[in-house]
């Protein structure tokens, strides 16, 4: 039986890879989580019986000990814990964490020399340059679980390395698409966290609505494919079918459609190259009957105009816009701050960051903190 370790396994992407794993019949190594849920990760423990059950929260990886004493289940609290589940002996690890904080399991499964399945885009966006050397050096696959990535490296399977080519890369325009700043103003996190096609964790629901995440989505495309960030389009693409496609020299156009559901991404990446039946409904394209493709707004829309200056400038822009962004959305949830300020700080934070060409990882940690630092600088 093939297995898999799940990091950020009580989240969005983290339960839908469950299912997919039980799908496929797999099993399951460890399980690693932050630990607000305490009960679903439980359920989860009970249910998978990983080796491993690790808890960044100290206090809940306490309590869940106490709960798990009658089964055979390890728990252990605390980032090194992550670290742990990460490195733990296993056929592929699918890094489902949010932000940040994945950027370190990430590294420490390629030190293990596995393959990952990766859905946390931000450990490319913060430390991309450092994320594909590893893996280049230790022989790993990046496989992305992202649907858009997903879509592109399917895309790519079959046309020879080095043939030229540019990326459409598709987004659905989140809730907002076509709206002006002035009707932006008085955006609740309630109407931001309303997305249309797609049912994902808070923090990447406000990305989708200020159009960071497909800035973000740009950032990773550059470290996945190694391509220019000239040769990336970003398409609105409002009904979230035609999951990304890229265009080659001669005009031929290819791409991935299928209905808006992760289970076909995150499947893909543990079963590549072979293809399984899955979970997810087939696409009728007779019922979708149109697809349309608009230009995106990045007037309004400032994430992702910063995004794209931030991966053309390079360095540790990226990884100061990250942390600007994750920052600010915190302070937007907890309604600190409005909407519109989300792309004002981000862009003001990215402006600031330290023009660095070669970095290490302590740099990247220091220009996420930074970054962090000068959001709540402006408040
Ligand atoms: P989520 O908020 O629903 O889940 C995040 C998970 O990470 C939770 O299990 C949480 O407990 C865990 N976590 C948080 N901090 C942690 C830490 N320090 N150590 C260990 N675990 C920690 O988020 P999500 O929507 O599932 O997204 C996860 C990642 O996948 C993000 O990077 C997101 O951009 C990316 N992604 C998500 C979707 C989607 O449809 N949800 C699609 C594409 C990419
Ligand atoms: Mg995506």
């Amino acid at each position: 039986m093939k297995k898999l370790t799940v990091l950020g396994s009580t989240g969005s992407i983290g339960t839908q890879s469950l299912t997919v794993a039980k799908k496929l019949g797999w099993g399951i190594s460890a399980l690693a989580a932050g630990g607000k849920n305490i009960n679903l990760l439980e359920a989860q423990a009970r249910e998978w019986k990983p080796e491993l059950l690790a808890v960044m929260n100290e206090s809940a990886a306490a309590e869940l000990k106490l709960r798990l004493k009658d089964t055979s289940v390890k728990v252990c609290g605390g980032a090194e814990a992550v670290n742990e589940a990460a490195a733990m002996d296993t056929d592929i690890v699918l890094n489902a964490i949010v932000g940040i904080a994945g950027l370190k399991p990430t590294l420490t499964a390629i030190d293990a020399g596995h393959n990952i399945a990766l859905a946390n885009k931000e450990t490319l966006v913060t430390g991309g340059d450092l994320v594909m050397s590893a893996a280049a050096k230790k022989g790993v696959k990046i496989l992305p679980v992202d649907s858009e990535h997903s879509a592109i490296f399917q895309s790519l399977m079959g046309v020879p390395d080095g043939n030229p080519y540019k990326i459409l890369l598709t987004a659905s325009g989140g809730p907002f698409f076509g709206k002006t700043r002035d009707e932006l103003k008085n955006i609740t996190p309630a109407d931001a966290l309303k997305h249309p096609n797609w049912a994902m964790g808070q923090k990447i629901t406000i990305d989708s609505a200020t159009l960071m995440n497909k800035g973000l989505e740009v950032i990773e495309a550059v470290h996945l494919f190694g391509v220019s960030p000239k040769n990336i389009e970003v398409l609105v693409h409002r009904q979230s079918i035609l999951h990304s496609a890229i265009e080659l020299e001669d005009g031929a156009v290819i791409g991935q459609l299928g209905t808006p559901d992760m289970a076909i991404p995150i499947q893909f990446a543990l079963t590549y190259p072979n293809r399984m039946p899955s979970v997810a409904p087939k696409l009728s394209l007779t019922d979708v009957h149109t697809l349309t493709f608009e230009k995106p707004d990045t007037d309004t829309f400032l994430c992702l105009a910063t995004c794209i200056d931030a991966i053309n400038k390079g360095g540790l822009y990226p990884t100061a816009a990250n942390g600007a962004n994750e920052m600010a959305v915190e302070l937007f949830l907890k309604e600190k701050i409005s909407f519109l300020q989300i792309g004002e700080f981000v862009a003001r934070a990215t402006e600031q960051a330290v023009n660095l060409k070669s970095f290490t990882l302590d740099d990247v940690f220091e220009a996420d903190r930074l970054a962090r630092e000068a959001v709540l600088s402006y408040l």
